[in-house]
């Protein structure tokens, strides 16, 4: 019998970046496939899985804002960015035989299901992968504070966080080659010490409920389902650190 999984539901949270591969901007195909085959590993395992993906890859809110437009005009634009992520995301997943569904949180009937939380529950209990765009459907928000609060919502035993690095560094280790890496820290050594791995509100939001977050390198193949076999290179972030 193969080990258990450390996580029986969890939420994936991937940054629009994690999308581009080594173009500077948008998709690249075969890194969103490489990703949809990790994903399709940890469905094989049992886990339930329910994705966040962010939408940096296209358009930030704060770019806009920069450029003179308003900045909840520019998070909508943002916003919409993400369900162009999210069904780039489903498009892989089904390639590689994996049921899933798209709900965004901004209402767009012809193009995927609205979000309705017992809904994706019974999604991800029948086996398929529930992505959801749009975030939390409010502007001055960010994807993180979106993942957080639907891995609430979906009573998640843990939220995923890929990155490009293979956990939390006390500074960014491309930059810093002696930045110290983490095992374990607590909600509170994130916030105090300000380290960059999600923003506050997201972090706030989990530690409230609860739900410890697991940073791993969405780059590195395999390394999802390593994370729930409890072998993975990672940090986790928890109450007791
Ligand atoms: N956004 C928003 N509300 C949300 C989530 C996202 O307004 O609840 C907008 C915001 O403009 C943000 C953009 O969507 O800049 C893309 O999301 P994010 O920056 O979190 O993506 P990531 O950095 O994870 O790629």
């Amino acid at each position: 019998m193969p080990p258990q999984p450390l996580y029986k539901r969890v939420l994936l949270k991937l940054s629009g970046e994690a999308l581009m591969g080594k173009r500077e901007y948008g998709l690249d195909n075969d890194t969103v496939r490489a990703i949809a085959v990790d994903i399709g590993d940890v469905v094989a395992m049992g886990v339930q899985v329910s994705v966040v993906i962010g939408g940096g890859n296209l358009f930030r809110g704060v770019s806009g804002a920069a450029a003179g437009m308003e900045r909840a005009q520019a998070d909508y634009i943002g916003m919409l960015a993400t369900v162009m992520n999210a069904l780039a995301m489903q498009a892989a997943l089904e390639r590689t035989g994996l049921a899933s569904r798209v709900q965004s949180a901004i209402p767009m009937e012809s193009v995927c299901e609205p979000y309705i939380r017992r809904r994706a529950i019974r999604h991800m209990e029948k086996g398929r992968v529930v992505i959801f765009g749009a975030g939390t459907g409010n502007p001055f928000f960010t994807t993180d504070t979106a993942a957080a609060l639907r891995a609430a919502e979906m009573n998640c035993d843990a939220m995923l966080k890929g990155t490009q690095v293979d956990g939390v560094y006390s500074a960014d280790p491309k930059k810093h080659p002696n930045a110290e890496r983490f095992e374990s820290l607590s909600y509170h050594e994130v916030l105090s010490r300000d380290l960059q791995v999600m923003d506050a509100s997201a972090v706030s939001l989990s530690r409230e409920n609860r739900i410890p977050i697991v940073v791993f390198s969405i780059h590195d193949r395999g390394a999802l389902a390593a994370v729930l076999r409890g072998e993975g290179r990672c940090t986790i972030i928890s109450e007791q650190g």
